[in-house]
């Protein structure tokens, strides 16, 4: 399939970006993952906004809606439209001289393309997780392209066999590598509060709308290390991720929590995630 580079579409070996490139020399770069249900996008304002709020606080001007037809034309253009796929949009701050201010002047480079990934039965598969100190910076709400500490930490779990790394900082639970965590214990059902600790995952918000349409007792208050005890389930959120159920969490050579099947909570939402994303079809 051909990626889409500036606004043209051309094959992936024919794509070429200066070396100078702000993205490629200092991160400086915003990117987005969109889901494609049976070949429909799905909550695609949401990323678009969550796109204005990154350009915002990193003062860099771009009119996103520009990106909209190329977005839809990655699955369309695809040899698998009708089938779920995800779109990956990314966009930096462009080409200039390098500086450590950012240029007067630069034009953006933004990157499209589409690739198939399986959505379907996510609730019939599991993660084991590794616990981790959270070493990122204190921006996790951008969501930049600078993944470094998070590919870091998220290859701890992978030398170990594990998933996904779940993060804490300060004796309190953030996210994971690349997910959003919850937590439930007594039939409450905890999350990190919005802020720079972590990114505003567009799956938490839908997670949390289902929660209070559920009639779920859900609470926006981070989840601290010393609750692990009688834990009752974890389930992380996000894009690819959607709900998935976690069976094993491992700390400092040690498992702090097991749980082999989903429990109650996590299997309502995913019910209901899976209608919500399946426009109810079965
Ligand atoms: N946190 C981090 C650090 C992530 O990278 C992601 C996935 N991009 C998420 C949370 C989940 O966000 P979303 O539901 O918008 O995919």
């Amino acid at each position: 399939n051909e990626v889409c580079l500036n606004g043209e579409w051309m094959k992936p070996e024919e794509a070429q970006i200066s070396v100078f490139d702000r993205g490629f020399m200092l991160g400086d770069a915003l990117y987005e993952v969109i889901p494609f249900y049976d070949g429909k996008v799905f909550a695609l304002e949401e990323h678009l906004d969550r796109l204005k709020y990154s350009l915002s606080q990193i003062r860099f001007d771009f009119e996103v809606k520009k990106l909209v037809p190329f977005i839809l034309q990655a699955v369309e253009r695809s040899s698998y439209a009708e089938e779920d796929a995800a779109v990956y949009l990314q966009l930096s701050r462009g080409t200039a001289p390098r500086t450590h201010f950012f240029p007067q002047s630069s034009e953006p480079n933004f990157l499209v393309y589409s690739f198939p990934v399986k959505l379907k039965d996510f609730e019939q598969r599991s993660w084991r997780l590794l616990l981790a100190e959270d070493i990122r910076w204190h921006r996790c709400d951008i969501k930049t392209t600078s993944y470094l500490a998070n590919t870091m930490l998220n290859d701890e779990s992978h030398r170990l066999g594990l998933d996904e790394t779940l993060l804490f900082r300060d004796g309190k639970i953030t996210e994971g590598s690349h997910s959003t965590a919850f937590f439930v214990k007594d039939n409450v059902i905890y999350t990190h509060p919005e802020g720079p600790e972590i990114l505003s995952g567009i799956t938490r918000k839908i997670v949390i709308d289902l929660c209070r349409e559920l009639s779920l007792d859900i609470r926006e208050e981070s989840y601290r290390l010393e609750d692990f005890e009688n834990l009752d389930e974890v389930f992380l959120t996000g894009t690819t991720t959607q709900v998935m159920m976690i069976t094993d969490i491992f700390f400092e050579g040690s498992k702090i929590f097991s749980r082999p099947e989903a429990g109650p909570v996590t299997q309502k939402l995913q019910k209901a995630f899976k209608e919500k994303t399946r426009n109810c079809q079965a």
